[in-house]
């Protein structure tokens, strides 16, 4: 690993350049995809999907609305069917249910904010089987908040929450689909420095899906694009020029010839 924090108040560090250089770190993934497709009904949403994603790398997954993202994630953790291709979880095929899957150390936390509303912070954080004090060690601003009830907290606390509930597991792997949903840059900054720093001290892995690419490259190591429900790209973080190109189809990577004029079309 080659990544630096910098000191940070609340005791979590910003990440200044990426940890990994490649691939994980070898060995056999944590997640694999092999040739996925899954969908709703008898419609597939994603077809021939294949990532993988090792121990100790922040791997981002990019793609417009619509691409097929958060289906990838929940095919990946067994909320949607397989129809075709397998999901691998540390070389085994996946057990069958997220229950088990979350004893074998995957944490997942699906798009919007999962808290409980009507129970208190605490409260929250006691019915996750990580403990109040796994959370807080990530999330210290969450201590003053204890008493209130997660439905008074801001969005930004309600995601601290959410992603502390999560990381005081101790998970092996963090499935996140669209942490930075609606939230000021700041905060976002605030959340995925946490994530960052729980992978470099713990190894785990993470699997981020994203609609803010330069954010979510500050602290990732390897990108996947989606469209149309397909994987269309993949990559280092260090080298985003492939997904600027096809990220951002309506930004065109050279500058249009000027057209002639009807003038000198006829010259
Ligand atoms: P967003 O960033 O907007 O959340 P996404 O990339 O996560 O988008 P998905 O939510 O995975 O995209 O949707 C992929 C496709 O599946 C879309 O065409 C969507 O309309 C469709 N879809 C999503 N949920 C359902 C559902 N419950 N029933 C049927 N089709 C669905």
């Amino acid at each position: 690993m080659t990544g630096a924090m910098a000191d940070e108040p609340g005791g979590v560090g910003v990440l200044t350049e990426p940890v990994n250089d490649g691939p994980g770190s070898g060995g056999e993934p944590l997640l694999e995809l092999r040739s996925l497709t899954s969908g709703y009904g008898d419609l597939p949403a994603i077809r021939d999907v294949s990532l993988t994603l090792h121990d100790g790398e922040v791997v981002a997954l990019f793609g417009a609305n619509g691409a097929g993202k958060s289906t990838t994630l929940c095919a990946a953790v067994g909320v949607l069917p397989t129809m075709n291709g397998e999901v691998l979880w540390i070389g085994e095929r996946r057990p069958k249910s997220l229950s088990a899957l979350a004893r074998n150390g995957l944490a997942f936390v699906p798009e919007g904010r999962s808290v409980i509303s009507g129970l208190s912070v605490l409260d929250n954080l006691r019915l996750g089987s990580g403990g109040v004090d796994g959370a807080l060690v990530y999330f210290p601003e969450l201590e003053k908040l204890l008493s209130r009830p997660a439905g008074l907290l801001s969005g930004g606390e309600q995601q601290m929450l959410s992603l502390g509930r999560a990381l005081a597991t101790k998970p092996r792997a963090l499935l996140a689909d669209e942490v930075s949903l609606g939230l000021a840059p700041i905060i976002v900054d605030r959340l995925f420095g946490a994530i960052r720093q729980a992978s470099i001290e713990s190894g785990m892995g993470v699997l981020l899906v994203e609609q803010q690419p330069r954010r979510a490259l500050a602290i990732a190591d390897r990108w996947y694009l989606l469209r149309n429900g397909q994987m269309v790209g993949d990559g280092p973080a260090s080298d985003a020029s492939l997904l600027d190109e096809s990220y951002l189809p309506s930004a065109p990577a050279t500058p249009p010839e000027p057209r002639p004029t009807k003038k000198e079309s006829h010259q």
